[in-house]
């Protein structure tokens, strides 16, 4: 079976919690993640179709996990008792021209709603590389995309609506929650079940994309602030080979109307004459435009198009946050690595994310860079590299990526986030006996065995 038949029967599986398992059933084993590499623990789904139904599932359950679209890489999402899905909520619930924000129910994917603030000439301030993900599991694992200026995913979340351990529903909003609000837009799935989200918005905006190959390592690290600030969102893809970086996307704002000149070459870099994907030998059918064609905000920001398969399909990912200011030592220290990483990898991933003042975020309070890692799905053989490249990354501070693989020690992960502590008296007060807890919180962040 090709995995675009499995997630379609996936997709229709989770309409109903008899179907789900109907459709382990078909395929001879358990509910996993998008990936292939998380067996969860269990494929008992139920899936609510309102506020209430998720209150009166809650209250009924001692143990479960809110599972958004399987697409995080470890075993954060995971349970062996119960998950809840909210996937049949995914409706729009207020989009208020005023205060620019939209209210989305919490099973609403990005892809689904993009299409829908567009057609009313409003648009988010960024996303990540695929639309395919729910903006609930996005929001409280803080996903990114890029750009100097721009914050990750979450810091567009203005409220949330949250159903706690004991059933109750918690509104909260940054306008007035201050500090709980901070703690609890990064909530990694421990808090209780995000039921709805809003989000702030912006006009509508026209994007175009161009691809520069061949970026000497040397341009890079001399120009590296120049070269990341050069439009709205950069990527820089390498396989750390030949002292280069093997692709730079450069995603543009059209302000006014006004299109982007690209020149010819860009620090050494040649203009692409066709358009790419990050692996350079996989066909770009499933990528976003480029060469410069405008198009629509939600159609550039992501390097890959809702309806087709994002990045390699078959795969693993590893990502690290350096401070922005540690960010060409750290790149610079994995060069080093590069015969060691070169066999496991497809590519590597570099960005920027501004600051935010959420206390589990990675970018908490500092301007951040991400070395992100697309590689073979080989377990045995990445569990003995991220070991390596974490290692070389820590005296720069790096953070692991809430949704991907990391083999770092809880107690180092717990000394990376000063507001740990705070986090769990809000996690204990939201959900005392730690009902959406599984072995994966206990263990990274509680700091408990399950
Ligand atoms: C191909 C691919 C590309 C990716 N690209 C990027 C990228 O560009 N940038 C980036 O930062 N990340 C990226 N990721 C990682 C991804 O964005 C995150 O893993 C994100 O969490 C996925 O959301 P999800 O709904 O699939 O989460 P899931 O894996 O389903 O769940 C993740 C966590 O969120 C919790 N959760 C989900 N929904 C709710 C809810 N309603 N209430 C409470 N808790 C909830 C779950 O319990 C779990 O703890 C990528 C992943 C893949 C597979």
């Amino acid at each position: 079976m090709d995995k675009r038949t499995f997630l379609k029967i996936c997709s229709a599986a989770f309409a109903s919690p008899f179907l789900s398992k109907m459709a382990a059933w078909a395929l001879g084993e358990k509910l996993h993640n998008w990936a292939g590499n998380v067996e969860y623990g269990t494929d008992r789904v139920y899936s609510a179709g309102s506020l209430e139904e998720v209150q009166e599932f809650v209250r009924k359950q001692s143990k479960l996990k809110v599972l958004g679209t399987r697409h995080c890489f470890n075993h954060i999402a995971d349970s062996r008792d119960q998950f809840l899905s909210m996937k049949a909520m995914d409706k729009v619930v207020d989009l208020d021209a005023q205060a620019r924000t939209v209210t989305i129910e919490s099973g609403m994917s990005y892809g689904k709603l993009c299409p829908i603030l567009e057609s009313k000439g409003w648009a988010l301030h960024n996303l990540a590389s695929l639309p395919h993900i729910s903006i609930a599991g996005a929001c409280t694992t803080a996903t990114h995309g890029s750009g100097v200026k721009n914050g990750n995913l979450s810091t567009a979340v203005s409220g949330l609506e949250i159903v706690n351990a004991a059933g109750d529903v918690v509104k909260l909003s940054r306008a007035r929650d201050g500090e709980t609000f901070r703690g609890a837009v990064v909530g990694l799935g421990a808090l209780g079940a995000v039921t709805k989200v809003t989000l702030d918005l912006q006009p509508s905006y026209q994007m175009q994309q161009y691809v520069y190959e061949n970026l000497p390592l040397s341009e890079l690290t001399k120009n590296f602030d120049a070269i990341e600030s050069a439009a709205y969102s950069v990527s820089l893809f390498t396989d750390w080979q030949n002292k280069r970086i093997n692709e730079v996307w450069l995603k543009h704002r059209m302000e006014n109307g006004k299109s982007f000149d690209a020149p010819a070459e860009f620090y050494g870099a040649k203009r692409a004459t066709k358009n790419m994907h990050p692996i350079a030998e996989l066909s770009a059918e499933n990528c976003t435009e480029q060469m410069g064609v405008p198009g629509p905000w939600y159609d550039r920001l992501p390097h890959f198009k809702m309806g087709f398969t994002p990045s390699a399909g078959q795969e693993l990912q590893a990502e690290y946050f350096v401070p922005h200011k540690n960010a060409v030592d750290a790149i610079l220290a994995v060069e080093k690595l590069r015969e060691q990483v070169g066999p496991h990898l497809y590519i590597t991933e570099i960005r920027t994310i501004g600051a935010d003042h959420f206390w589990m975020s990675p970018c908490h309070n500092q301007d951040s860079v991400t070395i992100h890692f697309t590689l073979k799905p080989d377990w045995p053989a990445v569990r003995q590299l991220l070991p390596v490249i974490e290692c070389e990354l820590a005296p720069f501070g790096a953070r692991p990526h809430w949704g991907k693989l990391f083999t770092m020690a809880p107690a180092r992960l717990d000394s990376l986030y000063e507001k740990l502590p705070e986090f769990l008296v809000l996690a204990r007060k939201y959900d005392p006996q730690g009902k959406f807890r599984n072995e994966f919180l206990n263990t990274n962040v509680f700091g408990t065995a399950s």
